[in-house]
């Protein structure tokens, strides 16, 4: 059986990565997500094992002593790991693995997994960005000021992914994001 593909998601806050990744899941039952471990508190809705697996700070910093962790970074004040185990059992069983993750960890990801696929999704413009956070209501302006100075460092780091998708329109986005999983399979020679 041919293993599976690494595919990387990265993009700022407010940019439509989860709507995106949940429609591309829904759509290819050959796609499993990797769940992270954060010390981050659960939001509103947010629930164990979906979302995350919310941690403390001692068993995250366990986990890293205990190599445990494909990758992880510290994003906000607060740590964020891929399993190990899930991602590599996944792929062994040809299942491909989307991460969505910050742009450190992506790059981590890279220098190990060289045939993995580092996609940076983008907003049409920096403005529609600030709209999109705004519409959430959950921030004051402040917070989404630094949040929007968060993406234009993240979005610097652009030349290093290999493939970037602008999300315009969601269902155009995941159809773009299938197709270059179809090209790198190809190119992978995982047919
Ligand atoms: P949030 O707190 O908004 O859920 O996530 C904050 C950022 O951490 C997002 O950019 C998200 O993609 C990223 N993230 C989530 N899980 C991981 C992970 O396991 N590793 C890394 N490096 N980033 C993660």
């Amino acid at each position: 059986m041919k293993e599976g593909l690494l595919i990387v998601i990265s993009g700022p806050a407010g940019v439509g990565k989860g709507t995106v990744v949940g429609k591309l899941l829904e759509r290819n039952p050959n796609i499993k997500l990797s769940i992270s471990k954060t010390t981050r508190k659960p939001r509103p809705g947010e629930r164990e094992g979906v979302n995350y697996f919310f941690v403390s700070r001692q068993q995250f910093e366990d986990d890293i002593k205990n190599d445990n962790f494909l990758e992880y970074a510290e994003y906000n004040n607060n740590y964020y790991g891929t399993p190990k185990d899930f991602v590599l059992e996944t792929l062994k069983n040809g299942f491909d693995v989307i991460l969505e993750i910050e742009t450190q960890g992506a790059l981590q990801v890279k220098s190990t997994f060289e045939d993995a696929v580092l996609i940076f999704i983008l907003p049409p413009s920096m403005k529609e960005l600030y709209n999109r956070l705004k519409k959430r209501a959950t921030e004051t302006e402040e917070e989404i000021e630094a949040r929007l100075n968060i993406a234009r460092g993240e979005i610097r780091l652009l030349p290093k992914y290999d493939y970037c998708v602008i999300n315009d329109n969601v269902d155009k986005a995941v159809e773009a994001i299938e197709k270059i999983i179809e090209v790198e399979k190809l190119r992978t020679r995982r047919f």
